[in-house]
């Protein structure tokens, strides 16, 4: 095939993304190739790009990665045998798309027995763009939609400002809360309103979670929490100690603590707070730690007395995607997921879009490959 498509490939830690041009693959049995129409800046794309999540394998840079998950796009080929999404509906070059960003090898010991989505195997993505099939990561303008890879048709009435983080950030906290069998007897709270938390709030409103606390120490986010129906923020500037933190949570509680903590902030010193926050009984939902090499100390004595129960997850099963679309589809009017995505730019601009990201001008910026931003 003569046709080409740009990659914006990531070179090293706050060094500048390379722009690539490749021939796009032809799609083989099962696979298809997908024109990206938008890709997000996600918070764990912010912390490769920082350094804190090392991606490196051990490379010296400037290195040549793709790398960028969170996106939505149109079938643009469709190799044989690929008739329809993974509901079963008829897919159909010019379709718009969502799909996992990840595919697991089916074939390890994990896959196999089916308990995690995570296959240590399956990372099929994050691969030099220079290799065969180039585009495999949201910054460019074409993905290889592998075959196995969960893809689904988005509905018509979500824009590609909400297809595009459904695959992550929305899917992600859909898994988990289902994993944690979050319900309306539940006391749930919320470590961190960035993306993953305020998405966390709407699903477990659309859940019915009888009560919603949110930590955070930014004005705007726990504003924004509120707005998506958080009951309770507590803000770090007032309550500034862990233990502050903790009290707070049972006096909103009737004493009892909260059955669910969900970790969205990715630091491990909130690890030990979140525990003391947990009722008997209770379970902390694990998600934001993806940096390597933080530690911290805790007391495991008061997971044994406390019956309480630590869930680490990354990724999520190809259901809760198809959860996040039917979310949007029939709830998104009652959330302001609008105010999530504050910025767009054209993907020729992505260190503009990573600066901004990183000052925290931008809550989450969005990158068009096609496009103009705005
Ligand atoms: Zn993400
Ligand atoms: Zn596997």
């Amino acid at each position: 095939m003569s046709e080409t498509g740009l990659v914006a490939a990531f070179t090293g830690v706050r060094r500048p993304f390379a722009l690539m041009e490749f021939p796009v693959p032809e799609a083989e049995p099962g696979a298809a190739v997908v024109r990206i129409t938008l890709a997000n800046v996600c918070g764990s794309d912010l912390h490769i790009w920082r350094g804190t999540y090392d991606v490196s394998r051990g490379n010296s840079e400037p290195f040549c990665l793709s790398i960028g998950h969170e996106m939505t796009g149109v079938v643009h080929e469709l190799g044989d045998g690929f008739t329809a999404d993974s509901a079963g509906e008829p897919l159909a070059v010019g379709d718009r798309v969502v799909f996992q960003y990840f595919v697991g090898c089916g074939e390890c010991r994990s896959c196999r027995r089916d308990t995690t989505p995570r296959c240590p195997e399956g990372l099929k993505y994050r691969y030099p763009p220079d290799q065969y099939p180039h585009f495999t990561a949201a910054y460019g303008q074409y993905y290889y939609l592998r075959p196995g890879q969960a893809v689904f048709k988005v509905p018509d009435n979500v824009p590609d400002e909400l297809a595009g983080p459904a695959n992550c950030a929305l899917a992600q906290v859909i898994d988990g809360l289902e994993r944690g069998g979050a319900g309306p007897e539940d006391r749930l709270v919320i470590q961190g309103a960035g993306g993953l938390g305020l998405n966390a709030i709407a699903v477990a409103r659309e859940r019915g979670v009888g009560q919603v606390i949110v930590v955070d120490g930014i004005p705007s986010r726990l504003e924004l929490a509120l707005a998506f129906g958080a009951d309770h923020v507590i803000d770090l500037n007032e309550f500034p100690s862990a233990e502050d933190r903790i009290r707070r949570v049972f006096e909103l509680t009737e004493g009892d603590g909260a059955d669910l903590v969900m970790e969205l902030v990715g630091s491990a010193q909130v690890l030990p707070e979140a525990i003391g926050m947990l009722a008997q009984g209770g379970t902390l939902l694990e998600i934001g730690n993806i940096n390597q090499g933080q530690t911290v100390t805790m007391d495991p004595s008061q997971l044994v007395h406390g019956g309480k129960t630590i869930i680490g997850m990354m990724w999520y099963r190809p259901e809760s995607l198809r959860s996040a679309l039917q979310l949007l589809s029939e709830s998104a009017a009652n959330y302001p997921f609008d105010r999530v995505l504050s910025h767009s730019y054209p993907l020729t601009e992505i260190d503009q879009a990573f600066a901004d990201q990183d000052t925290g001008s931008v809550q989450r910026a969005a990158l068009l490959p096609w496009g103009d931003g705005s």
